[in-house]
């Protein structure tokens, strides 16, 4: 398994894959087993690397994950394959803005698909949190970009970074979930709704 997740590192960096800092992925890892959760949904499986972690955690953990880059979903379903998780984790090949889900609730979702988009990702897939269950967003402080959009020469990248910038002004203002920020790996954060706190 280690050396599966090595090969899938180096993966990632011949072939830029934005795969979750080592911190980030500890924290949340630590996060699943203090709070025992099994049902988890991930919207960004890129090669399946946090979504693999995460399901390790613990025995009774399953795990759904949504890619839309046909390239990066075959290659996640092969890795999936490879650490012997095809139980565990279901990789579904699809927009997750287009995703129809029914019947179906988690204890955590990760929030790592497109930047621009979580603002419409979280409300999406708010209604589908189990109780007590919580939402985890990576990539808020994105590569030290946030909230320093003076700086930025690139007008797509400025657009971007206003979206992340926008997003943490929604989570800070959301009247239905309390959100903590975490200054680990490239900026996270855990919304919980509030009335569950
Ligand atoms: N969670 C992964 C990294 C994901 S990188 C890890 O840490 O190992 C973000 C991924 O989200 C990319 O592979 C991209 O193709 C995918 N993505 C972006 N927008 C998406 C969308 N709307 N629906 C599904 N996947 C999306
Ligand atoms: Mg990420």
């Amino acid at each position: 398994m280690r050396e599966k997740i090595l090969d899938m590192e180096q993966y990632a960096k011949e072939h830029n894959v934005p795969i979750i800092e080592k911190d980030s992925i500890a924290f949340i890892m630590k996060f699943i087993k203090a709070n025992d959760v099994k049902e988890i949904l991930e919207l960004g499986s890129a090669i399946g690397y946090s979504a693999i972690l995460m399901a390790s955690v613990k025995d009774d953990i399953k795990l759904t994950t949504i890619e839309r880059d046909e390239t990066r979903y075959m290659e996640c379903l092969k890795n999936v394959k490879n650490c012997g998780m095809e139980d565990k984790i279901n990789v579904v090949y699809q927009d997750a803005l287009e995703v129809n889900l029914s019947g179906v609730s988690y204890d955590l979702i990760f929030i790592d698909a497109a930047k621009g988009q979580y603002t419409k990702f979280f409300e999406k897939y708010k209604y589908f949190l189990k109780p007590g269950g919580v939402i985890i967003s990576d990539n808020l402080k994105f590569h030290g970009h946030v909230g320093n959009r003076g700086n930025i020469a690139s007008r797509n990248l400025k657009q971007l970074v206003g979206k992340i910038e926008n997003y943490i002004d929604f989570l800070k203002n959301n009247d239905e979930f309390e959100t903590k920020f975490y200054d680990v790996g490239d900026g996270l954060s855990v919304s919980i709704r509030k009335d569950e706190i």
